[in-house]
């Protein structure tokens, strides 16, 4: 690990990387004679939240399978994706001394669960920290970077700097109005990977989940567990849809398959939320709250309640949005126009010598490691091109 004090001066540099986040960081460990610029006073910030502080680095499965999880960008991601696939990420870090090991649902972590190792690993090139790209202006043969600590000449730069969600993290999009005056469109950016906000009061069911859900969104139908949270709904499949969604929409929640008339047609002195809770198993906690029919005997229900139910868990079909969500969504929509970027290489098809990794591009991938999958996929390809020009 090489810090700023014993760093050659800040001049002309071959390679120049801007970004210390999980693909620029992944990068300057590949070609440590790199300089990686980085603004924050450490690196990786955003790294150290993934999978909870875990790290949830990757995804087991073939190629074919990973590049499936990236919506519309498929045909994008697959030849980093087919170049360094999971099991090579997994051979990368084992490489570096760090082990991974594979989660009952697919997901891989780093043997000791804590991303400030994945940090520590990858934290082995020319790094200068708390150093700002203000601008980029382009010479005939090099780039003239404008930093907050003065002018870097590069021949080669990568920008790696990330989305905009998290902006705490430095990945405030402030990046993309440079790239734009370079010449690159910047697709229009929106959360990916969030949860729902629900827009009526969901009373206290905050922290409760429900498991065997279904899940509608126009065309897509899904099947998942959700999460309440403070103000809405969470979990995988709805984080996963959660870029869709257009403000103000209907999604549709069916929380039970039970039907409804079943109940109604019970008889006796069980209480009807309890008869209800021991039939769908729902959460009592969930039922209390939603429901109106706290001291109702099963035989006292009448149409109406059996509509409060249907209505409520049965067809739920809450008006959703993700307004004003980017800042806190896990990834951005949006970002550097791919049409404008080589796949297989990374580089920019409009600016010699600039390649763009990471989540600065268009491309964002679903829950379950599939974003740090794209940052170290597309910064190894950049790699095997930067060093093979
Ligand atoms: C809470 C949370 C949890 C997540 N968990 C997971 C997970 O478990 N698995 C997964 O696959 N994905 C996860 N992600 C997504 C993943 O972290 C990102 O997709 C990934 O970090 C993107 O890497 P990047 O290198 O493109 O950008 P970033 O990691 O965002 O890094 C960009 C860096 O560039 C720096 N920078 C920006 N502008 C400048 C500038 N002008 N000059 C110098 N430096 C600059 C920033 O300070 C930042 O350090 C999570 C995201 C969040 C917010």
């Amino acid at each position: 690990m090489a810090y700023e004090e014993n760093r050659a001066p800040l001049m002309k540099r071959k390679i120049v990387i801007i970004g210390g986040g999980a693909s620029g960081l992944f990068l300057s460990s590949l070609i440590p004679g790199a300089l990686l610029l980085e603004k924050n006073r450490t690196v990786g910030k955003k790294l150290s939240l993934t999978g909870g502080g875990k790290c949830n680095l990757t995804h087991e499965g073939e190629p074919r399978e990973t590049v499936s999880h990236y919506y519309d960008k498929k045909r994008f991601v697959s030849p980093s994706i087919y170049t360094f696939p999971p099991v090579k990420i997994r051979e990368y870090f084992s490489s570096l001394s760090l082990d991974t090991y594979v989660r009952s649902d697919g997901k891989i972590f780093p043997n000791s669960e804590k991303s400030s190792d994945v940090i520590r690993v990858l934290t082995k090139g020319d790094i200068s920290l708390e150093t700002k790209v203000i601008s980029i202006a382009r010479n005939e043969d090099f780039f003239v970077l404008t930093t907050n600590k003065g002018v870097i000449e590069a021949e080669k730069v990568v920008v790696a700097t990330g989305g905009s969600s998290f902006p705490q993290t430095g990945s405030d999009g402030s990046f993309f109005s440079i790239l734009s005056l370079l010449g690159h469109k910047i697709i229009p950016l929106s959360p990916a990977l969030t949860s729902l906000k629900v827009m009526e009061n969901l009373g206290r069911v905050e922290g409760i989940t429900v498991e065997d859900v279904s899940i509608k969104y126009k065309k897509i139908k899904k099947e998942s567990s959700i999460l309440f949270t403070r103000n809405g709904i969470s979990g995988p499949e709805i984080m996963n849809i959660s870029r869709e969604v257009e403000n103000e929409s209907k999604i549709e929640i069916s929380l039970s398959s039970f039907p409804p008339s079943e109940l109604f047609h019970l008889k006796g002195n069980m209480r009807a939320i309890k008869a209800l809770h021991e039939e769908t198993s729902l959460p009592l906690r969930l039922l209390e709250e939603r429901l109106s029919w706290k001291d109702k005997k099963i035989g006292d229900l009448s149409k109406k309640d059996s509509e409060e139910y249907r209505d409520k868990f049965y067809k739920w079909t809450p008006t959703v949005t993700t307004k004003g969500m980017l800042n806190s969504s896990t990834v951005t929509k949006g970002g550097v126009d791919t049409d404008e970027v080589n796949p297989v290489t990374f580089k920019s098809k409009l600016v010699p010598n600039l390649w763009i990794i990471g989540e600065a591009l268009d491309v964002d991938g679903e829950c379950g490691g599939y974003n740090l999958t794209f940052a170290f996929a597309s910064a190894y390809s950049a790699y095997l091109s930067l060093t093979r020009e």
